[in-house]
């Protein structure tokens, strides 16, 4: 019937596997030929393409990351790039192509789009920070990742009057601290859309060590806020409690993608392929109230950043 590329970009996250699994094996159940692009739009400028068969991609779900490789390219922003790209999928008689990325691997895809390539967009990446589905594959898995890790923190923090400030990923979106920091009973939750305050702060912490004699603290924050480092520092100096930073870094982006996100990535791999069938393209898919959508790609970009204050509103009350 024709021929689809796939390809991973930005950076990785646990889940994508999942996905380039259900492209292939949905893909070739409807009659295509799947290639795999390695190394995101790097190996489409630079023709890294490969066949793929159902064997190809067995046992790949389980495995976090990407077996594709994702790189960061640029010098996809120039028009002549974007037009080598072009002309590689049409030496290769590639006309559909599908994206699993975060928000700049969709502007590659809609450029693609706009120079006549059928693109299909896929939600890739720990922040959640595609804001025209409710979850993007491997936020999931990221946020098992970060609960765990501040569960033990926590154990250990009880034992000595702790305050330990964790700091997780989600520049754009603060949903990895919001949703982390509410299922492990942070006291406090600092996000972009929070704001922070750092006198706030001290006096926040004096009252739960003085008024509320709690023995240790959990404050989750976002990354690039501030030096977590220095605030741990005045926090020892300036309140009853021992600060502690912790940066869980690249530790959220690995491990096995959770039950949910393999989910997410299958559903979404195929309703990717789905679309292609129907000659739908320059649109992302996404899973909104549990429903998968199709919306484009142009839209999804312009959607404004979900607010949470439900979510805020529900902290204060049970802190
Ligand atoms: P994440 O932020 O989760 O790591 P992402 O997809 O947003 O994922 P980026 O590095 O922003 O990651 O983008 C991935 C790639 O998409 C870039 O390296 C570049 O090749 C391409 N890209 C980004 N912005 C544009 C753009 N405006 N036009 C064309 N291509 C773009």
């Amino acid at each position: 019937m024709g021929k689809i590329g796939v390809l991973t970009s930005g950076g990785d996250a646990p889940g994508m596997n999942a996905a380039i699994r259900a492209i292939v094996r949905s893909g070739i159940s409807r009659g295509y030929e799947v290639y795999g692009i390695r190394d995101g739009y790097y190996g489409l400028v630079n023709k890294n393409f490969t066949l793929l068969s159902q064997s190809d991609v067995s046992d790949i779900m389980v495995r976090g990351g990407t077996f594709l490789g994702s790189a960061r390219l640029p010098e996809f922003k120039e028009d002549k790039v974007v037009e080598q790209a072009v002309s590689n999928l049409k030496e290769y008689g590639i006309d559909s192509l599908v994206v699993i990325g975060g928000d700049g691997t969709y502007r590659g895809a809609q450029a693609l789009y706009e120079k006549g390539i059928n693109c299909i967009a896929i939600p890739g990446t720990i922040d959640n920070d595609i804001f025209s589905t409710d979850f993007s594959i491997g936020f999931d898995t990221a946020l098992e990742t970060i609960v765990e890790n501040v569960d033990r923190l926590r154990d250990t923090s009880s034992s000595h009057n702790r305050c330990s400030v964790v700091e997780v990923m989600g520049n754009k979106c603060g949903d990895l601290a919001i949703f982390s920091g509410l299922t492990c009973g942070a006291e406090v939750i600092i996000t972009k859309e929070t704001g922070f305050d750092e006198e706030q702060l001290l006096k926040q912490l004096t009252y739960f060590s003085e008024v509320r004699k709690k023995n240790h603290a959990i404050v989750v924050i976002s990354e690039k806020i501030t030096d977590v480092a220095l605030l741990a520092k005045l926090i020892s100096l300036e309140t009853p409690f021992s600060g502690r930073d912790t940066v869980l870094g690249h530790i959220q982006r690995g491990g096995s993608p959770s039950p949910n996100d393999r989910l997410l990535a299958t559903r979404l791999g195929d309703k990717a392929v789905e679309n292609i069938m129907n000659g739908i393209g320059g649109c992302c898919v996404g899973i909104v109230n549990n429903e998968i959508v199709t919306i484009p790609i142009e839209t999804a970009l312009a959607m404004p950043i979900r607010k949470r204050q439900e979510y805020f509103d529900l902290h204060k009350r049970l802190v």
